[in-house]
């Protein structure tokens, strides 16, 4: 059978690219289910969909906010309507569970309703003048045309939270979804569509990062650029964006090597719940997973015994089946990097308790299935304690007071987002005041974000220039003007 193929969304029109060129998108589970063919775009496909987001964004600003956020609200109503149908989807995908599917959908449904309500909430200042007879007021205007350029592990729920706010400020979007999983964010943009946006307000180009991606950076009309990807991607795109010669806004999510640390006064039990949740729930895709477990010497041996039974009851197989807690990896690409870090591990000096293998057998050979792992005796200058693996791969590690766990916590580039286990007031206080992250948790998993509140990292793990999510990413989709009136 033909698979069923997807075109474009440019200008308000379903076109195909001038590639003439299409490629798949197939289930990580099983890789005979294909779920459709998709454009190769070109850098014209790109440069026509700017364009047309250049024409429209004029007549977009000028709706009334609340308008704009009334399309945006009833996008939110039209995915709640396809739910199921999303759901399926995203697990064929990507590859997730269905639970976890469903978590990352509803969340897409709540960010349309929540930015659409924000839409009528844009405001400015009034400020005393220093001078007689003056008024002074600040007004917040639309960026423009936005670049949103998104990854694979959340297709759902992060072009949501980039394309949402971007809208209801009254920008015009551009938005590549990855190459993996093109299709549910195709489903976003018709359930826009749906609702009545205007044409050249959201179009959709798939296709390389490396062509359309490239001119979504360089191209001189655009004004913003939204991205969440790898940290070497990111790099790129800040050094592009530098060279159009134009002031463009950039926001970048990068990665993350996020720590847990465990006091002996915790709840040994929960912290073990806590952290397998963090490191092998999603498979470990997630740029807030929990990549390090740092325990105090004293619970080393305890926690780290009950860890690894933890991990070995962990049933991994095909998302949509009943019961199983984590699917596969999502391509060969990723398979290869997680197997080649637990060499790198095992070569490094590091003691592979529990796992490292690719999983085989009936259920597991036509997808990319790895066990949960976890290693021990991880020192902090090993690369599997630097750099970030992106698969369920757990490295614990040891140290002998309170400090040092800081210490070697805040010892890599990355500071997303960072836990600790303690009962002790005091200790969590000195955490969270001494912990380099964006995301600081206390006696909760590293992983699980909630949207009406700023996400974003530290160092290495953000562009730090603006947060995501919450009121405060409407600064990155506006600007401010100051107007001075005399009478
Ligand atoms: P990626 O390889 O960097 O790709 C991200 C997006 O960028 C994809 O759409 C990709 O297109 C595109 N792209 C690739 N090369 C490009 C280029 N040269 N110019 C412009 N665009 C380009 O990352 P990924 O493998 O999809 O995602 C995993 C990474 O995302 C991890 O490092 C993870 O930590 C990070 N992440 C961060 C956050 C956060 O909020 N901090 C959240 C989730 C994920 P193609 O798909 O066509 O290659
Ligand atoms: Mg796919």
């Amino acid at each position: 059978m033909q698979p069923l193929k997807h075109k474009n969304f440019i200008n308000g029109e379903y076109v195909e690219s001038s590639s003439g060129e299409e490629f798949l998108d197939i289930n990580p589970a099983d890789t005979d289910d294909v779920l459709g063919s998709f454009q190769l775009s070109t850098k014209e496909d790109a440069k026509n969909a700017i364009s047309a987001a250049l024409e429209a964004q004029e007549k977009w600003a000028e709706m009334p906010p609340a308008e704009r956020g009334r399309i945006l609200i009833r996008a939110s109503e039209i995915l709640d309507s396809m739910k199921e149908e999303l759901v399926t989807t995203l697990t064929r995908e990507e590859g997730k569970t269905l639970n976890d599917s469903r978590v990352e959908v509803n969340r897409a449904v709540s960010l349309f309703r929540f930015y659409g309500v924000l839409a009528s909430r844009i405001r400015g200042e009034s400020i005393q003048s220093s001078e007689p007879r003056t008024h002074i007021i600040t007004v917040k205007e639309p960026v423009g045309v936005v670049s949103v350029i998104t990854p694979w592990n959340f297709p759902i729920a992060i072009p949501s939270w980039k394309i949402a706010p971007a809208l209801a400020c009254g920008n015009t979007v551009v938005f590549k979804p990855a190459s993996y999983t093109p299709l549910i964010g195709y489903m976003l943009v018709e359930a826009l569509v749906k609702a009545g946006i205007p044409k050249g307000v959201i179009n959709y180009v798939t296709g390389s990062g490396s062509t359309v991606g490239l001119e979504m950076i360089t191209n001189k009309n655009i004004d913003a650029i939204t991205f969440t990807g790898s940290l070497e991607v990111g790099e790129e795109i800040r050094r592009l964006s530098s060279t159009t010669g134009k002031n463009v806004r950039i926001m970048l999510e990068l990665g993350g090597k996020n720590p847990a640390i465990i006091l002996p006064d915790a709840d040994i039990d929960k912290a073990v719940e806590m952290v397998a949740r963090g490191a092998f729930g999603l498979t470990g895709q997630v740029c807030t997973a929990t990549s390090r477990a740092i325990v105090l010497d004293k619970i080393a041996e305890e926690f780290t015994r009950k860890m690894v039974e933890k991990a070995r009851k962990l049933k991994v197989g095909n998302g949509l089946r009943e019961g199983v807690d984590l699917g596969p990896v999502v391509g060969q690409r990723e398979l290869e990097k997680v197997l080649s870090y637990i060499n790198i591990g095992v070569s490094e000096g590091a003691k592979l308790l529990t796992g490292g293998r690719r999983l085989t057998g009936e259920e597991y050979d036509k997808g990319y299935f790895v066990e949960p792992t976890v290693f021990s005796d991880v020192t902090p200058d090993m690369r599997i304690a630097r750099e970030e693996i992106f698969g369920p791969v757990l490295s614990i590690m040891t140290a002998s007071s309170f400090d040092e766990a800081i210490e070697i916590a805040n010892s890599v580039d990355y500071g997303l987002a960072a836990s600790i286990f303690t009962k002790s007031l005091d200790k969590a206080f000195e955490f969270m005041s001494k912990i380099r992250a964006g995301v600081v948790k206390i006696n909760k998993p590293t992983i699980g974000i909630e949207i009406q509140v700023p996400f974003g990292g530290y160092k290495k793990s953000s562009s730090e220039t603006f947060r995501e999510l919450g009121e405060a990413v409407m600064d990155f989709y506006t600007k401010i003007k100051t107007i001075y009136i005399g009478y």
